[in-house]
């Protein structure tokens, strides 16, 4: 592969673009196959569109040789990412990677808003975390960038190892190591496997690693780290630092004084404490930390709080899988403000063998809150019934609709969750 070729291409470039629905003019088109398309196929639009170049893989779309206008590679996805770990060698600045089960986008959220006090950062746009997001995220980073913070997400073993090798990080953390996307992983121990690469990688290349300590799994594996940064100093100190979510989290900062978040959930009291001990490290002035963890919204469906009549809604419908939905359930738990309480839970896929039990589970722990009223929708969710045979059930939340425009409920606190495939957000608009 000519890399110089593909840099100098990348250097006049206005952007990159994989989608030829959006080029903008100027823009380095790749090429990318799916399962179900061939990009080749649309180089010939992208130039038309006002790309400046297009790589392609696949010699049968090349229309002619000496067209300068096209770049043929053996494989575009390689290209892609080659060309991110060649401009990152180029960037020359730290980058802090992001990786776990839960909580990665907030994490980095937060740790965007109080590092940019300080420094000119770019983070991971969205979710833009896998083998095509990262090299993208890595691509926008223009040379002003004085640190990059980069999400990585994992389906499988193996993928953290990959992407570290494309983003080579300077520092990085785990957020924390739970149960998701299991099948992908072949049970817990791939997930931890799969997560740990990341510790690997920093360890091997002198990289700064930010350990939570009151995350025993994290923890376990500090002992192979020449000097971890642990936080918080002491676990005294992290659970009086927090005081209530109920329904905001509110934390105290170390002059003793209250800050109430925009941010719903316990769980991120853990996300909270991150981003104020990675900035700390990184030198920004408490106040200022502090400052931008209160004034940060979390965007989309990530326990965004909705109001409907009577009714509250915490809508936590962006994903779910048995860790964060235990998070979600033990927050809502604990909240109060209306006369009754009901929570509408969804499917939680890609557990594969432990599917079904983990969703048993679910129905236990549900029945442990004696909520007013308890609704499953999903095929999936069935068995979450032979723990907790009075709840409500909906093979899907189409049924579930119309169920709940006919109890037009008042004076409801409403939980909603589910993975990101049933789309749980879409019965807002049935209460
Ligand atoms: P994805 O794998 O989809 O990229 P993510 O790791 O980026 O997810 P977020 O988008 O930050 O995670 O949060 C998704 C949901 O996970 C939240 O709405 C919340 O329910 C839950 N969650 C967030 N932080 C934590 C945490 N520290 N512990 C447990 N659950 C959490
Ligand atoms: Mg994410």
């Amino acid at each position: 592969m000519n890399l110089q070729k593909l840099y100098l291409a990348y250097k006049d470039a206005s952007g990159i673009s994989t989608d030829t629905r959006n080029i903008q003019p100027g823009n380095m088109f790749f090429a990318l196959k799916g399962p179900s398309f061939n990009a080749n196929e649309f180089a010939a639009t992208a130039l038309k569109n006002g790309a400046s170049v297009a790589v392609i893989d696949d010699e049968e779309y090349l229309p002619n040789k000496k067209d300068d206008s096209y770049i043929l590679v053996d494989d575009a996805l390689t290209a892609l990412q080659r060309l991110a770990n060649h401009h990152r060698k180029q960037l020359n600045i730290p980058i802090l990677a992001i990786t776990g089960t839960n909580g990665k986008t907030t994490t980095k959220e937060l740790l965007n808003a109080v590092l940019s006090t300080k420094f000119k950062t770019y983070a991971t746009k969205g979710n833009l975390n896998n083998h095509i997001g990262v090299p993208l995220t890595l691509l926008t980073m223009g040379k002003k960038v004085e640190l990059g913070i980069v999400e990585m997400g994992a389906n499988k073993v193996g993928d953290i190892a990959e992407l570290c090798a494309i983003a080579e990080p300077t520092h990085g953390l785990i957020t924390n190591i739970g149960k998701a996307h299991l099948e992908g992983f072949g049970g817990f121990d791939g997930v931890l496997r799969a997560k740990t690469e990341m510790y690997h990688y920093l360890i091997e290349n002198n990289g700064k690693i930010f350990v939570n300590s009151t995350n025993p799994i994290l923890m376990n594996m500090v002992k192979r780290m020449k000097d971890p940064f642990l936080y918080p100093q002491s676990l005294d100190n992290y659970h009086t630092y927090f005081v209530s979510a109920d329904p905001f989290v509110k934390f105290k900062t170390a002059n003793g004084n209250v800050c109430e978040t925009k941010m719903l959930g316990g769980y991120n009291f853990e996300n909270i404490a991150t981003a104020l001990a990675v900035g700390n490290f990184f030198g920004v002035e408490e106040e200022r930390a502090v400052e931008a963890v209160c004034n940060y919204t979390p965007s989309n469906m990530r326990s965004q709080l909705v109001e409907k009549r009577s009714n509250l809604i915490v809508l936590d419908a962006y994903n779910a899988n048995p860790t964060s939905m235990e998070g979600a359930i033990k927050t809502f738990g604990a909240m109060t403000g209306k006369k009754h309480k009901m929570v509408i839970l969804g499917d939680m896929y890609e557990l594969g063998e432990q599917s079904e039990e983990e969703h048993e589970k679910l129905g236990q722990l549900v029945k442990e809150y004696h909520f007013d009223k308890v609704c499953f929708a999903g095929e999936l969710t069935k068995a979450a019934l032979k723990q907790a045979p009075d709840a409500l059930y909906f093979p899907d939340p189409f049924s579930l609709r119309n169920w709940l425009k006919d109890m037009a409920l008042e004076d409801y606190l409403i939980l909603i969750k589910g993975s990101r495939g049933m789309k749980m957000e879409t019965l807002v608009d049935f209460i």
